[in-house]
């Protein structure tokens, strides 16, 4: 009995790994329809600076219009075209689409100063030699200027090969964009990077901010990391933020610019530019810096 049972269980353990890998192959097959049918577009969530309330940058973030299985999440694809290495492809699409629509920007929205763009790069990206030229030939074909372009790469994808990484990022601060560590205290790392490499902002990962008021550990952290940052000479952004004690407790511990669901969703490129026309400043509530403490 217990033999018969270990055998269907290992029947359903086979077929349950059968499924899955015929839904990777097909999300690769439909992956690979996608770029050629143009089925990718650009959301936009604004970062906020605390100092000035108003927007600093735009973080790209690619959404997926399947045309059978409607809108699908980053989460869900961006793995399956790293493994692929489709992800060289749409990377190159994101850059190009996010410097594109940040140059019409600067052309039509003369009356709020320049924004800048966030770009996510992917592990492979950031591991091509050539990375550094092929964003040259984007910022030089779109007109976009470097210092309204900043990459956001993770801790791990540092770690993972310090020597290519440090070329690399040498080359990318030479052409004079600046570089984030996108979800900062989740990935991999010993600290000494962040002295080894020049790097100018410090993400705070979402996860922290979660919670951040109640949780007097989480609070701790994230204080601690905004003076690591500051420290460093970097800026301090926390994402995911929710709420409005949130956004105080950041303010209050000198956080330099947040950005979530509170402040604004992200927003396709024609309801990003309406609210852009509106104000850059709309998406920020009034704050109470009268309760800001040293
Ligand atoms: P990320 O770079 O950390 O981006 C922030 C994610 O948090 C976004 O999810 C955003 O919609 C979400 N978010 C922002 N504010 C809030 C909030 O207040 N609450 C909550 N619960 N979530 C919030 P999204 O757009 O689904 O992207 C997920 C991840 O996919 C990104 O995380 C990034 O790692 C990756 N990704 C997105 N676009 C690209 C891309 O163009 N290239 C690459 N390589 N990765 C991308
Ligand atoms: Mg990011
Ligand atoms: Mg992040
Ligand atoms: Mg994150």
């Amino acid at each position: 009995r217990a033999k018969a049972l270990g055998k269907s269980r290992y029947v359903v353990f086979e077929a349950a790994m059968r499924d899955r890998v015929q839904a990777l192959l097909r999300v690769e097959t439909d992956l690979r329809a996608a770029i050629a049918n143009q089925e990718f577009q650009l959301y936009y969530q604004p970062i906020i600076s605390l100092k000035t309330h108003e927007i600093v940058s735009l973080e790209a973030l690619i959404r997926w219009q399947h045309p059978q299985r409607g809108l699908i999440s980053p989460q869900e694809f961006i793995p399956v075209a790293e493994e692929t290495g489709l992800i060289l492809a749409i990377g190159q699409w994101v850059l190009e689409e996010s410097c594109q629509q940040l140059w019409q920007w600067h052309q039509t929205l003369t009356e709020i100063p320049p924004l800048s763009i966030s770009v996510n790069l992917s592990r492979k990206q950031f591991s091509q030699a050539s990375l550094g030229k092929q964003i040259q030939s984007i910022l030089s074909e779109t007109g976009v200027s470097a210092r309204h372009l900043k990459l956001e790469i993770t801790e791990t994808m540092i770690m993972e090969n310090e020597v290519m990484v440090s070329e690399l990022i040498s080359q990318l601060r030479a052409l004079g964009l600046q570089l984030q560590i996108d979800d900062f205290g989740t990935g991999y790392s010993s600290l000494s990077f962040l002295h080894n490499f020049p790097l100018d902002t410090l993400k705070i990962d979402r996860s922290f901010i979660e919670g951040l008021v109640t949780d007097t550990e989480k609070s701790e952290i994230v204080r601690t990391m905004i003076t690591l940052a500051h420290n460093l000479g970097m800026t301090a952004i926390a994402e995911g933020v929710e709420t409005q004690a949130q956004l105080q407790w950041l303010q209050q511990h000198h956080c330099d610019c947040v950005q979530g669901y509170l402040l604004s969703k992200p927003l396709s490129a024609a309801q990003m530019q309406k609210a852009l026309m509106q104000s850059h400043r709309v998406f920020v509530q009034p704050l109470e810096t009268s309760t800001v403490v040293s």
